[in-house]
């Protein structure tokens, strides 16, 4: 008997008929296949909710989220009502999409993000070895991003728009080089990668006991747990590839001059600032540092999130992942987290990328309250002063900690110019200013094929 009965419903496609005539049959699923013309299967959707999968038009699908139906997206083709459990909703892992599309047989669309990020996801995975495939973030940020600015790309991929030009592979170098790498976040992971494909010898030093970088932090929020994999992927490609990892290796100015190297590439990142700036209201810093625990986006994720205590504060400046991240850590262990930001809307730097409405509801099922066009205006022993920016009386709020997060100072002591220097000299990544994972992965790349 079969598992789940399931109606679809999509316009006529070729590629469906098969499911449509009962030709393939998906194991364990009753499957009834309408096809109808969009519009009437729109309107039968949006007015009856009568089908469980349904193609639908964003148009469609954003009325019926914004009327708080529980729907799921399916990337790029059917919306399911209410099958598709505990899956990811917006991109697949070959895995995960092998146990959908035994649900619903057109969830084959949802691998597209993943296509993206490795066009030899298939290839890999059928000659077993799938540990290769470098991951899809799910991060939105190039592919769905980029469709509003008319060019696709791709955070992990830097390739992407380009494919054409490196269908051949990277290439070798005319000239092996002796390569030392400074940091091993992305930046730095990923020119180590790719100059270590094209035959130099490379490198990599780290200054801390692990690889990674801001990624190591960012995995521990579990929201944000596919930069993890990325990070995984990148610990078994160096290491296929024979770079030379050292760990706890912080290098100093003038080092790099007595290795006999042919080249430096500068990876060091950023680090985070503690002293309470407010980068939108730099006459307004924040008050009373000392009297409470204050701590860093990397401090808060780094330990155990009991340590953070009930109640915690975070002052976003930036609008991007980084708060989101912590305060999804924060909500998801049963911690209150009260969401203080003077810009007038939650994480801006999300909107492009469609993630904002998707991390608000997930921190609203936990304990959380937002506060826009708001600043911290002072720290007290037993929590914070708030003050909306745009007037009225000051708020009171309990906290156990206080979360700042502002843009980083960037680390890059290693590019000032050396007397001793016979060697070329590359920065890139946070290490120029702060920026994102895309862009630091995509000078990484340009590092490494530049040598
Ligand atoms: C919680 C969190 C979530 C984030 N989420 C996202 C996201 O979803 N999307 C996005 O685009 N961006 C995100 N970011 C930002 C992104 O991670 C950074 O832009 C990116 O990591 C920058 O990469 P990088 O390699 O230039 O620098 P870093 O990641 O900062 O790495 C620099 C490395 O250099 C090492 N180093 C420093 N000095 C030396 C030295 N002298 N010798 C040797 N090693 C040294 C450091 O220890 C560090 O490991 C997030 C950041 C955080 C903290
Ligand atoms: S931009 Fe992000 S979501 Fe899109 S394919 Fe690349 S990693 Fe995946």
């Amino acid at each position: 008997m079969a598992e789940l009965s399931i109606t679809l419903t999509c316009a006529d496609y070729a590629r469906v008929m098969p499911l449509a005539t009962g030709e393939v049959k998906p194991d364990g699923v009753e499957l009834n296949v309408v096809t109808l013309a969009p519009e009437e299967m729109f309107y039968r959707m949006a007015r009856f909710r009568e089908f469980d999968v349904s193609e639908l038009s964003l148009s469609t699908y954003t009325v019926l989220r914004g009327r708080g139906e529980p729907l799921v997206y399916l990337h790029g083709f059917a919306d399911v009502h209410g099958v598709a459990g505990d899956l990811q909703p917006c991109h697949l892992k070959l895995s995960e999409a092998a146990r959908l599309i035994a649900l619903v047989p057109t969830a084959f669309s949802k691998m597209l993000p993943a296509l993206i990020a490795d066009p030899d996801l298939p290839r890999k995975t059928l000659s077993r070895t799938p540990e290769r495939v470098r991951p899809c973030i799910a991060c939105n940020e190039g592919c769905i991003a980029g469709m509003a600015v008319g060019a696709i790309t791709c955070s992990v991929n830097p390739i992407v728009g380009r494919d054409g030009e490196f269908a051949g592979g990277l290439g070798i170098a005319a000239k092996r080089k002796k390569v030392l790498v400074a940091g091993a976040g992305p930046a730095g992971l990923e020119a180590a990668r790719v100059a270590a494909e094209r035959g130099h010898s490379v490198i990599l030093c780290e200054a801390e006991t692990r690889l990674g970088g801001q990624l190591a932090f960012a995995r521990r929020s579990s929201s944000y747990r596919l930069l993890g994999d990325l990070l995984d992927w990148y610990t078994r490609e160096i290491e296929r590839l024979g770079v030379e990892v050292r760990l706890g290796s912080r290098i100093a100015h003038g080092d790099a001059d007595a290795m006999g190297i042919d080249a430096l590439i500068v990876a060091t990142g950023s680090r985070p600032r503690l002293d309470g700036a407010l980068y939108n209201l730099p006459a307004l810093p924040v008050q009373g540092l000392d009297q409470a625990r204050v701590v860093s986006s990397w401090q808060a994720l780094a330990g155990p999130v009991a340590d953070l205590g009930a109640q915690v504060v975070i002052m976003d400046e930036t609008g991007q992942h980084e708060a989101v991240a912590v305060a999804m850590h924060v909500t998801a262990a049963g911690g209150h987290v009260v969401y203080v930001t003077t810009h007038s809307q939650f994480a801006p730097g999300l909107a492009g990328a469609l993630l904002v409405t998707p991390a608000l509801e997930f921190l609203m099922r936990g304990s959380f309250e937002l506060r826009t066009r708001t600043r911290i205006e002072t720290i007290t022993p037993g929590g914070v002063v708030l003050q909306a920016i745009d007037g009225g009386k000051p708020e009171q709020h309990l906290a156990d900690t206080i979360v700042l997060v502002s843009p980083n100072f960037s680390v890059n002591t290693l590019a000032t110019p050396s007397p001793a220097r016979a060697y070329q000299i590359q920065v890139i990544g946070d290490a120029i200013s702060p920026r994102f994972l895309g862009t630091a992965i995509a000078e990484g790349f340009r590092a490494g094929m530049s040598l």
